[in-house]
């Protein structure tokens, strides 16, 4: 019973190489088959119950949009206040738990995906997300695990943080959970956010209502299902489906509703915080707000840069998984004497990358998410193909016959404010400005001004005092800035992940930062000594 438990030291996840005849690819390709061949019924779970509402919606391959792989059914109002009434009796045990209890949950999920659970979890991000083998190894297995595992030895050090005390004296500080539930919303494109946005702040002692991207409900149930396997008591965590307008407005009108973590795009991130501001006098607490958001990710090549080095992180940056990560590079400025010899074995490459269903290990992209994102990018790609502006130099290719595929593309902006040059795309589509050799330093403020957003960036040069009036210069134009590497690959430990201006709060998730967010301090102060008398001494007559 007595005892300080110290959290094993975490170290990454290593990430498996699916090559083929190793032991994973085989255990990869029997999960594929199994879960392709059913038909998944995904119920709400509320209050650790599975709950059928019968109103379903189907979730499909993005790579081949006829097959249906799972069913999922839609939260009413009534589950929604239930989901809410599930999180409030589950929070006085959960939030009063033994540290070592809540870790040990969280440490189990990291321990059972590390073995057991990891190829159920890679087929499923594979199939319903449209990922490729190793797209979804990063994600569903490595980053969860990760998130967990240096998520718990973080928590231990945020609760040795104690303040200092006087003789007599013992001052201690309390992390309480918040008072009140969260709200966690997902997106689509990352398992792993799916499993940490509610995670987290249960780990700390929080209990949640958790929302899915609709189009990651087959991921996101095992998700579910993991943690239940860990031990997470009922009602911690309860997941919701459905229309996202009435359940965010059914929660964040509560009086108990204590904070939002959300990841996905900035429009609906400021949807939130108006509505929070709206409803500010009626809540118990200030609520947190902590939103990752969109992003305009850039890489910068200087005329000292290696060619071959921008043309790898101009591929592997902006269309491995199709471009749908919000770290994706999707703008490049090239000095023209590079762009000389750049060019063609850029169009080269891009054109070869092989593209098809994720169950072919040979193919490099897969499907966008979904219809409603195949017609925004087709429709970039064609109204560049119509400017004046802009020039498609590869891909453009659609076609959305079996699964929503577009080619890998690069437009060339003639102008630097060209929009794809400045809109969040979120699809495989880079845009490169070619930017005259003298005008490396202005092109500089050409990278920090043109769009609202902060997130991801890279710079390539070879000249150690260009890397440092760029770096300089660029200080608050990416919350992950990348020195001769790709933009994307953030790895939990080593890359504290976000963004500020329009791409979010910041708060660095897998950090020490993040987890700070959702727990309120309390500090005590006990006398051991107390005085018993109120005179002080300068009171006294000389
Ligand atoms: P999205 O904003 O469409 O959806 C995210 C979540 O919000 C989903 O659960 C969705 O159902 C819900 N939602 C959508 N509209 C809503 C509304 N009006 N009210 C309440 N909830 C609503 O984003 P997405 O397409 O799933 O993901 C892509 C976006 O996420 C991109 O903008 C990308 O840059 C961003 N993203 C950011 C990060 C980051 O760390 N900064 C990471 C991943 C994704």
């Amino acid at each position: 019973m007595n005892g300080i438990p110290a959290i094993p030291v975490p170290v990454n996840e290593p990430v498996f190489s699916y090559e083929p005849g190793s032991p994973e690819r085989a255990e990869l390709e029997a999960e594929l088959e199994a879960q392709a061949s059913e038909v998944v019924d995904i119920p709400l779970v509320i209050g650790g119950e599975e709950v059928r509402t019968g109103d379903t919606f189907d979730v499909v391959m993005p790579h081949d949009h006829g097959h249906v792989l799972a069913r999922a059914h839609r939260a009413g109002p009534d589950e929604i206040r239930r989901a809410v009434a599930a999180a409030r009796d589950a929070h006085r045990a959960w939030s009063t738990a033994r540290w070592d209890d809540r870790a040990a949950v969280f440490l189990k999920v990291a321990d059972l995906l590390a073995g057991p659970w990891r190829q159920r979890l890679n087929a499923a991000t594979m199939l319903g997300q449209s990922k490729n083998p190793y797209q979804a190894e990063i994600d569903s297995a490595c980053e969860i695990i990760d998130f967990f595992r240096f998520g718990a030895h973080f928590a231990e050090q945020i609760y040795a943080m104690q303040p200092i005390s006087d003789p007599g004296v013992w001052n201690r500080s309390e992390y309480r959970a918040l008072e009140g539930f969260v709200y966690a919303v997902s997106p689509f494109n990352f398992t792993a956010i799916g499993a940490n946005l509610p995670g987290t702040p249960a780990m700390m002692g929080n209990v949640v209502v958790w929302k899915p991207a609709s189009s990651a409900m087959l991921s996101s149930y095992l998700v579910m299902k993991l943690f239940e396997e860990a031990g997470l008591p009922p009602g911690v965590i309860n997941m919701v489906a459905g229309d996202a307008v009435r359940i965010t407005n059914e929660l964040m009108t509560d009086q108990d509703f204590a904070g939002v973590h959300f990841t996905g795009s900035t429009g609906v991130f400021r949807s939130f915080w108006k509505t929070i501001g709206d409803h500010i006098g009626e809540y118990r607490s200030y609520p947190r707000i902590v939103g990752e958001t969109g992003g305009k990710d850039f890489i910068w090549a200087h005329p000292s840069a290696d060619p071959d080095a921008v043309r790898t992180a101009i591929v592997r940056g902006a269309f491995e998984y199709q471009g749908q990560k919000c770290s994706a590079a999707s703008r490049a400025y090239v000095p023209a004497s590079m762009w000389a010899e750049l060019e063609g074995p850029l169009v080269e490459e891009t054109a070869s990358l092989t593209m098809g269903d994720v169950r072919d290990f040979s193919n490099f992209l897969n499907a966008v998410i979904d219809r409603n994102a195949f017609d925004k990018i087709v429709g970039y790609i064609d109204d560049a193909r119509a400017s004046d502006d802009a020039e498609v130099l590869v891909g453009g290719e659609s076609d959305d016959s079996v699964g929503w595929f577009v080619r890998p593309t690069i437009i060339r902006a003639l102008k630097p404010d060209y929009v794809t040059m400045c809109d969040e795309i979120f699809g495989p589509v880079m845009t490169v400005y070619v930017y005259d050799d003298n005008a490396w330093e202005e092109t500089l403020d050409l990278v920090d001004s043109t769009s609202p957003y902060a997130l991801t960036g890279a710079i390539f040069a070879r000249d150690r005092r260009v890397i440092r009036m760029a770096t300089d210069r660029l200080d608050q134009a990416a919350g992950n800035f990348y020195v001769n590497d790709k933009p994307t690959g953030a790895v939990v430990g080593q890359q504290p992940f976000g963004g500020s201006r329009a791409s979010g709060t910041n708060d660095k998730a897998g950090s020490m930062m993040n987890l700070l967010r959702w727990v309120s301090a309390r500090s005590i102060k006990e006398n051991f000594v107390p005085p018993t008398d109120y005179r002080y001494p300068f009171l006294e007559s000389e």
